[in-house]
Formats: C-alpha cells, structure tokens, sequence
C-alpha cells in the first residue's frame, strides 16, 4: 500500500483540529453509529501506535433553560446511552473552577476521547510505515488517476487501486465528480491558551454547540434555544462561534471556533472573531481566558446537506470526503466503509 501527499507531512486538517473524537451531538442514525466505531478504533491505534489519550468524556455546559431543555431530550434518546445530567452542584463538586452560578445543568457522557493531534498523526504514520508496510511518497502531488497508473509529480506508481482523499482540495483530480456535491471550504479559527492551573474534568462545551451539532440540533426541544440565542448571541451564530475547550499534557487549552463559507478563504485570522470566542470561553467557565499562545486557522471542505461521500468515478477508484467538520470522529469508520465499497470486504 502506499500513501501518495504533496505535503512533507501532516499540515492539513488533520493537524490543525481539536483532538476531540467526539461522538455525543454527531448527527443521530449513522454519524453516531460511526463515531462511536472511531472511538474504538482510536483506543486501539492508542494502544499500537503508542500514544496517549490525553482526556476523555465531555461536559455538555448548559447556561439558559432551553439548553437545559435540550440535553434533557438529549439524554433521553438512545444517543444519550451512558451520559448522565449532573446539576450545578454535582458539576461544582467534580470541578469547581469552572462551574459558576449561570450554569444550569451539564450533560456528562463518558465517550468523548482526545489526543494531541499535531503528534500524533505523524506517530500513526510512523506506525504505518515501520509496523505495517505502508510506504509513503510524500511531497508528491498526485496528478492523473487511472489505476493500474497513477501520475504523479515524481513519476509513475503502480496501484490495482485506490482512494482520493483531497481534503479541501476540489480542484485537482476529479473536479467534475466532486463539483456533484456542491462543497464549499469552510473556515475555523483557532487559539491555544495558557494552562489554566487546574485540570479540565473533560472536553467542555456550550449552549453554542447544542445548535452545531445535528445530534442536538434536530430535536425538536432545540427551536426555542435557537430563538433565544438568534437574539442574545446573533454575532457568535452569524460567524459560526461555538465553544469547545480542550486540555493538552502541558495543561494548556485548545479553543475554538468559528466557521465561515466560501470557494476560497483567505488565511488571516480576525481578532473581532476570537473576542467572540473568548466571549464564550468567559460565559461558559465564568473565568477570564489565560494568554493567548498560539492563533491559526484550519480549512476543510464542506457541505451544507451531507456529512460524507463516496464517489465511484471508476470500478477501481474511490473519491473518499469528510464532509461535516467530523473527519477524527467518524473517520475511522468512513475508512473502513470505503474499503467495503471498494472491495467488497473490509482490510484486514
Ligand atoms: C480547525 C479544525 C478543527 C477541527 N476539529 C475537529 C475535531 O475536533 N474533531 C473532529 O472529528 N473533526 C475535526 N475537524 C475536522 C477534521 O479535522 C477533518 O474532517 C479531517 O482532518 C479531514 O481529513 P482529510 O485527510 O480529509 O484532510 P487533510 O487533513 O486536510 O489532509 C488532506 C491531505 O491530502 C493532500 N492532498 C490533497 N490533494 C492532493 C493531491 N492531488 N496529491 C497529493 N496530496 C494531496 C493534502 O496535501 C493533505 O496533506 C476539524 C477541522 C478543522 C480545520
């Protein structure tokens, strides 16, 4: 097998994102369903790779009524299996420093993993190429296609096979099969924070993220938490602000974001869009945000009714995306779906 990537290494998505490998709130049927198979496919490449699961489990912070509302109906689906609604004082004796009066309730669910993804996306590749055989021809654009061929800008490979996996990029190999799926590039800011000085009980979220995330959002107890936040945080839904806070081993924070749509998006980052993420970092913790170390942004493609695809332009060739911003929750799974399409049996 090889793996064909014009970068050096690991510089997209892959890299840039939370860690969080999040099941509760993906998109309720098969989303879920994939999520939850990543997780495990996660704990096992911990294990092979050798790497740490930095935290696990997610606090869902709810601060107004109908958010309460919300992981209420939540908790009640078969989404909610293992998750448990903790009042304030239940979420104040497992971490105080971060639970303040305006907290109403938090949804706690045990499934959320989080790595450090900046290292250990080279470590799996590392794994792949010393323990499993896979060869990596990096800094290789792929140009043409055509099993048994591939072009590249290094030359020809040999391939029986294989799967195209552009990330953002809709424009180099099949642009008139992906152009199918009407994709636009979407957007997100991103910033590291100092270590707070204590440990996070798990990946936070907020109110935000009951409207973001399908799993809660197509309920229908979320339509007047959506009226609600339209009026008292129109400017976070405009840019597409949600929280999730995140901890590294340093103790430092990862948090974000926002998402903004088009066909290209310049790579500035606006200090108008982290105030409003620091905005929420303070409602939900009730904490002033520690210093901020590192800003970056982060693109991925994006469509506005799927979250995949898998695309046949020939009996050998897979167009394989990530479509809804979940590609280290739902990735693992999606890969194992393509290689059933593609062969017929899953890899072993
Ligand atoms: C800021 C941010 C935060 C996110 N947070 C999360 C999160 O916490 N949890 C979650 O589940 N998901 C998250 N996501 C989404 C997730 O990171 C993506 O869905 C996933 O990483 C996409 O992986 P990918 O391999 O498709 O793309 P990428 O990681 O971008 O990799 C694509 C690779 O393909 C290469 N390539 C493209 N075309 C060619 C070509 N023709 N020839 C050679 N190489 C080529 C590129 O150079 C690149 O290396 C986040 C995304 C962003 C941007």
């Amino acid at each position: 097998m090889i793996v064909i990537d014009r970068d050096l290494r690991a510089n997209g998505a892959s890299v840039r994102n939370f860690g969080l490998i999040t099941a509760t709130g993906q998109e309720r049927g098969a989303s879920w369903t994939r999520a939850r198979r990543t997780c495990a496919i996660w704990e096992e490449m911990a294990e092979q790779a050798g790497f740490p699961i930095l935290q696990r489990g997610l606090w869902m912070m709810a601060r107004r009524q109908e958010s309460h509302a919300v992981l209420e109906a939540f908790a009640k689906t078969e989404m909610g299996e293992g998750c448990e609604i903790l009042s304030r004082a239940a979420a104040r004796a497992c971490c105080g420093e971060i639970v303040n009066e305006s907290v109403k309730a938090v949804l706690r669910s045990p499934m959320e993993l989080r790595v450090e993804s900046r290292q250990v996306i080279p470590k799996i590749a590392a794994w792949l190429a010393e323990r499993q055989g896979v060869m990596f021809l990096r800094e290789s654009a792929a140009l043409c296609v055509e099993p048994p061929r591939i072009k590249t800008s290094r030359g020809m490979v040999a391939a029986g096979a294989a799967v195209v996996c552009p990330g953002d990029d809709m424009a180099s190999l099949f642009p008139e099969h992906i152009a199918k799926y009407q994709l636009a590039r979407c957007k997100l800011q991103m910033l590291r924070l100092a270590d707070p000085g204590f440990r996070l009980p798990a990946a936070l979220m907020s109110d935000l993220g009951l409207l973001r995330y399908a799993g809660y959002s197509a309920l229908c107890e979320s339509a007047p938490l959506r009226a609600r936040l339209e009026v008292e945080q129109a400017e976070h839904l405009k840019q597409g602000v949600h929280l999730i806070v995140v901890q590294s081993a340093d103790g430092s924070l990862v948090v974000g974001d926002s998402h903004q749509y088009g066909a290209t998006q310049d790579c500035f980052s606006q200090q108008h869009i982290d105030r409003l993420i620091l905005d929420e970092f303070t409602a939900a913790t009730g904490r002033a945000p520690p210093e901020v170390r590192e800003r970056w942004i982060g693109t991925y493609a994006a469509s506005a009714d799927r979250t995949m695809f898998i695309d046949a332009p020939a009996l050998n060739v897979r167009i394989a995306m990530v479509t809804g911003g979940s590609g280290a929750s739902t990735g693992f799974a999606f890969g194992e779906e393509v290689i059933v399409d593609l062969f017929g049996r899953s890899s072993s």
